[in-house]
């Protein structure tokens, strides 16, 4: 049977994810009860906002069942919001978002603050070879702490001068970006999903 890749569709940006599902060659399948999350083997959490779909994953009854998936290894792929759904921890700590544990990563929502609240940048991935991938951040978050068997694929400076932010991460199967690839033309990030989910 194809393998099939899901995108979780209860908020934000799911059209744009099924459509670069779609560009890097896989048919999507849309989730937003339980029954359609048993019926794929890997999922795609979009961007949005994580409080919402917290509340909408409860209110969906995909919240547990969700949970136990990603505890068995399903592979998943979160941008923004996503991100912060499969990351372990908010910090500062905020108990209206869910955070899977998915990957070991501790991530700071809204960090870029409101001066950049939305950017562009083109960012060096050598995961996705030498042409740089252009990232569209909106509101989002970066990883403040990354475990040992965590993998960052891309940094950008902050705005503060501290020290380069990761904005995107692996670990195993799982894959995270603090921006938007679905909003570009740049299916890499998706087709390095793919091959991820199906390894
Ligand atoms: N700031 C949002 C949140 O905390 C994420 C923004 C996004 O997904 N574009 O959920």
């Amino acid at each position: 049977m194809a393998f099939r890749i899901g995108v979780l569709a209860l908020q934000g940006g799911v059209a744009e994810h099924a459509a670069a599902v779609r560009a890097a060659g896989a048919e999507p399948a849309l989730v937003r009860r339980p029954e359609e999350l048993a019926g794929v083997d890997a999922l795609i959490l979009p961007g949005g906002e994580s409080t919402a779909m917290t509340k909408l994953l409860a209110i969906s009854e995909l919240a547990e069942p969700l949970g136990e998936r990603l505890r068995g290894g399903m592979p998943a792929f979160g941008s923004c919001a996503g991100l912060i759904l499969l990351a372990a921890e908010v910090d500062p700590p905020d108990a209206r978002t869910r955070n899977y544990g998915a990957i070991d990563i501790a991530v700071r929502r809204n960090a870029f603050g409101r001066q950049v609240d939305s950017f562009e940048e083109d960012l060096d991935v050598p995961e996705l070879g030498p042409e740089p991938a252009h990232a569209v951040f909106i509101r989002a978050p970066w990883v403040v702490r990354a475990g040992p068997g965590v993998q960052s694929l891309a940094t950008v400076a902050a705005p503060d001068g501290s020290e380069p932010k990761i904005v995107a991460a692996k670990q195993g199967n799982i894959l995270v970006t603090a921006f938007h690839p679905e909003l570009t033309a740049d299916i890499r990030w998706h087709a390095l999903f793919l091959s991820m989910a199906r390894a």
